[in-house]
């Protein structure tokens, strides 16, 4: 049968590689959990980036204990966050000419590391602007399955921010969003009626040496792991503290490789961490973006019923995997999903969406309502036809198969797998020929 990986969830007294506290996974198989259960990284979906790897029932002697120990200090960043702010504040002392930025280290350089760094790439003059946009200033870490970093693109970055400012927001907590952070700090240097604030939590330390320990924290998303200890957490939860009625969102555009599960259970931390700063306690859930793909929506709706998601298309700037569709203009699959009520959410009316006012949310321009499913049933912003034997809405492309009994793409083997696909959790599927992804 269909073997996967199951994630058994943070567990408590779990060992610790460089990214924080390991994660319990164990193999299974038809949906049984089948084989020894381990501990392997959080972070890294690439054994190549952390091999840490131990089984739930192994005995680790006092000597490799001490041995993995020193190797997680030898594997933290060479200079600390704190360094990195002095650092900075000495670089901007620097005359332009002075000013350097080694490619290959991804470092501000000081002029008494120069030799160090002679036979590598650099770049120089270093003007303001860019250390005020270091999301263009570092190689964003696509190539790695672990970081995933696709920056968004401006015009998306741009109705974001605007989005939430015109909902009444003044703090962002950014988590795995460095673009959107850093378009908020640089407005509020520069325009003075701006009085949003943000920061950002992210396991790309590079972004270290550009803010305070105010503005970022080195976070791992996937173990609600703060690197910088108690002071970092106390950070973020200060700054979830809303004072003088600021009100606080949460966005978080996280990497898409799977481990949902362990995402939502961060974000529940965060929203507790929420909750916790107010006196009486908030009943609500704090305010939240999810940025995903579509066809993540059953499993986050699985941890956060109370969501929904958004059509509006967010684009990317460096995103290989999904360029131009039919239209000309590419297809992103990704999308926002939210707490807030969907009415609230204005969608550019210029891109084409519009406003349904039986679904009472805004809607892409091919997404038409379904009468028989009373809703807005596209996905994908193609216009979806309805199947009177499934009775629901499917994709355009797919067909109804009577063998498998639903609707589906016209190449595909009528067996059945009883397990749900890893992606969208439907049966008769593997992940490998999951139709979301086609
Ligand atoms: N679209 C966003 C970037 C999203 S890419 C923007 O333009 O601002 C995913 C981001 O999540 C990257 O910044 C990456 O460094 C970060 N990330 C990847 N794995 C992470 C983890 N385990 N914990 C925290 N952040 C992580
Ligand atoms: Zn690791
Ligand atoms: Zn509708
Ligand atoms: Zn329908
Ligand atoms: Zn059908």
């Amino acid at each position: 049968g269909p073997a996967a990986l199951a994630l058994l969830g943070p567990a408590p007294g779990a060992p610790s590689c460089p990214h924080g506290p390991a994660l319990l996974f164990v193999k299974t198989s038809q949906g049984k959990e089948e084989g020894r259960r381990f501990y392997a990284c959080s972070a890294c979906r690439d054994r190549k980036d952390c091999n840490f790897f131990q089984w739930e029932d192994e005995k680790v002697s006092e000597t490799r204990l001490a041995a993995r120990e020193e190797y997680n200090r030898n594997h933290q960043p060479s200079f600390t966050h704190r360094q990195n702010v002095d650092r900075y504040k000495n670089f901007v002392l620097l005359p332009l000419s002075k000013r350097r930025f080694c490619q290959e280290c991804q470092q501000l350089l000081l002029p008494a590391e120069w030799e160090k760094h002679s036979d590598h790439q650099f770049l120089c003059d270093i003007t303001t602007a860019q250390l005020k946009s270091p999301s263009q200033l570092l190689y964003p870490l696509e190539n790695k399955k672990t970081n995933a970093q696709y920056l968004f693109a401006d015009r998306s970055c741009q109705f974001l921010l605007n989005l939430l400012r015109d909902l009444g927001f003044r703090r962002v907590l950014s988590v795995g969003t460095p673009r959107l952070h850093e378009m908020i700090q640089s407005k509020a240097s520069q325009e003075e009626e701006f009085s949003v604030r943000s920061l950002l939590l992210d396991i790309d330390f590079r972004y270290s040496q550009f803010y305070t320990e105010d503005e970022f924290c080195h976070y791992n998303m996937f173990n609600h792991h703060f690197f910088g200890g108690e002071t970092a957490r106390e950070t973020c939860r200060k700054f979830l503290y809303e004072e003088n009625g600021e009100r606080v969102i949460m966005v978080t555009d996280p990497p898409f490789g799977g481990l949902v599960e362990a995402l939502a259970s961060s974000f529940k931390k965060l929203m507790a961490m929420w909750r916790e700063t107010e006196k009486e306690g908030h009943n609500k859930e704090m305010p939240m973006f999810w940025i995903f793909p579509y066809f993540f929506e059953s499993r986050i709706l699985d941890f956060f019923p109370s969501f929904s998601m958004m059509d509006y298309q967010v684009d990317y700037d460096n995103h290989a995997l999904y360029k131009h569709g039919k239209t000309g203009r590419r297809q992103s699959p990704v999308r926002i999903f939210t707490n807030l009520t969907p009415s609230t959410i204005v969608l550019p009316e210029e891109e084409g969406y519009r406003f349904c006012t039986v679904c009472q949310r805004y809607v892409s321009s091919g997404n038409q309502h379904c009468e028989i499913c009373n809703s807005c049933t596209s996905k994908d912003g193609r216009r979806w036809k309805h199947c009177v034997l499934c009775k629901k809405c499917v994709k355009p492309s797919w067909f109804h198969c009577n063998n498998c009994n639903c609707c589906t793409l016209q190449k595909h083997s009528c067996e059945k797998t009883d397990v749900g696909c890893f992606v969208c959790g439907k049966a008769g599927h593997k992940r490998s020929a999951c139709p979301s992804l086609s």
